[in-house]
């Protein structure tokens, strides 16, 4: 007996929930209908458009607040964030770095850009993120501990931190994921660029490793244009990525001079303003979105073929992505299915192919990823902004 798999099933569930006067139906776009204006012409009036003002103290400290960790430290994205958290975990040139192949290419770039090599790990169905019993059950064959910290014993380069992704906003178990990285002797950085208002346990993503990166990219839950965040409870580590994202500029009334080769990565004023607006409707933005992904699992609890991803257990989800899982035996149909739901203007997007494929990866050392693989053919996101 095969699945009784209909196109037409799927669009009619997804009618049913967006609204009806919308012509076109975006993955999410932003909402900008508290403070942004008000925050924003601020900046103009004042003239404090870019590397000084008030602005950017108020959005890390609300920030910090609001993620329940002592420093917050903005940055111009979240790309640029996950490299200087990896940096200041201790990551080096030739070092190895896990991560989960389902991710965004950033997580591999920042790895990159420290001069060392990403090593793929597999993930679980209940989180979309890393698995860590299987993981752990892999770095007890493939790693040797030396003195100095982990060893890949295939490559023989030291394997130094380990970066779980909260998937589309949905916490992973990283209370497991840490007591690995720490049985391992391995540094927990988050990337928690897709999960600002989601929380494990009660504790909010991103205050869990020694070192987490946000993003207010244009597409993520709140946006400040293009612009990123390190969120870290170490006050040290907080003033040397303060310092490290400002040029490594050391203070002083009038002289220029600089102790390190630092990074441009400091967010502008303007974009901080629109930033602490931002943060004042995130919790507005949480309850519509909760709302539109309790009308979504209500709506697709009888399609045949398909389920929609509720969160997780011990987990609360902020719902940045809403995510449809094909049936294994209809994955062939995805293709089929997004084009139909292009055709009547519902926007639709298949999972991110997969690290280990991209060219500049393909040779980077991995485990068995056959759960990701499945993931990236039977994951599809579909429209998610708080305005629906
Ligand atoms: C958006 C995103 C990033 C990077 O953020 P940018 O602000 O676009 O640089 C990193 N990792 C993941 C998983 C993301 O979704």
């Amino acid at each position: 007996m095969g699945v009784n798999f209909k196109a037409t099933a799927v669009i009619n569930a997804m009618r049913s929930v967006l609204p009806k006067d919308k012509k076109t139906m975006a993955l999410h776009e932003p909402v900008f209908s508290g403070n942004e204006w008000k925050y924003v012409k601020d900046c103009l009036d004042i003239g404090w458009v870019s590397s000084v003002g008030e602005y950017v103290d108020l959005f890390e400290r609300k920030l910090a607040e609001y993620a329940g960790v002592k420093k917050a430290v903005v940055v111009v994205n979240g790309t640029a964030a996950l490299h200087i958290c990896l940096k200041l975990a201790g990551v080096q040139t030739n070092d190895e770095v896990l991560i989960p192949s389902f991710t965004f290419v950033a997580t591999a770039n920042a790895v990159v850009y420290c001069g060392a090599v990403p090593h793929f790990v597999d993930c679980e169905w209940s989180t979309l993120g890393i698995d860590a019993a299987k993981l752990d059950e892999y770095l007890s064959i493939a790693t040797e501990l030396r003195d100095d910290g982990c060893y890949n014993k295939a490559t023989g380069r030291r394997i130094k931190a380990l970066v779980p992704m909260h998937t589309y906003g949905h916490p992973v178990e990283i209370d497991a994921v840490a007591l690995v990285a720490k049985k391992y002797g391995i540094e927990l950085v988050e990337d928690a660029a897709e999960s600002l208002g989601s929380y494990y346990k009660g504790q909010h993503t991103g205050s869990w490793g020694k070192l987490s990166a946000l993003s207010f990219n244009g597409n993520k839950i709140i946006t400040t244009g293009g612009g990123g965040a390190i969120l870290t409870d170490d006050e040290d580590l907080a003033k040397l990525a303060k310092h490290l994202t400002t040029t490594a500029k050391i203070p002083h009334q009038w002289a220029f001079s600089h102790d390190m080769v630092g990074y441009n990565y400091r967010m502008p004023n303007i974009n901080a303003a629109l930033g602490c607006a931002q943060l004042e409707e995130l919790p507005g933005f949480l309850a519509k979105k909760r709302s539109l992904a309790l009308r979504y699992a209500d709506a697709f609890r009888d399609v045949e073929g398909i389920r929609f991803f509720n969160e997780p257990d011990n987990a609360s989800s902020n719902y940045w992505l809403n995510v449809l899982i094909l049936d294994e035996a209809v994955a062939h149909e995805r293709d089929t299915l997004l084009k139909s739901l292009a055709d009547i203007g519902i926007a639709a997007r298949p999972a991110w192919t997969l690290m280990h494929r991209l060219d500049m990866f393909v040779s980077c050392p991995r485990m068995d990823l056959s759960v990701a693989e499945a993931m990236e053919a039977r994951v599809v996101n579909i429209p998610s902004g708080a305005d629906l």
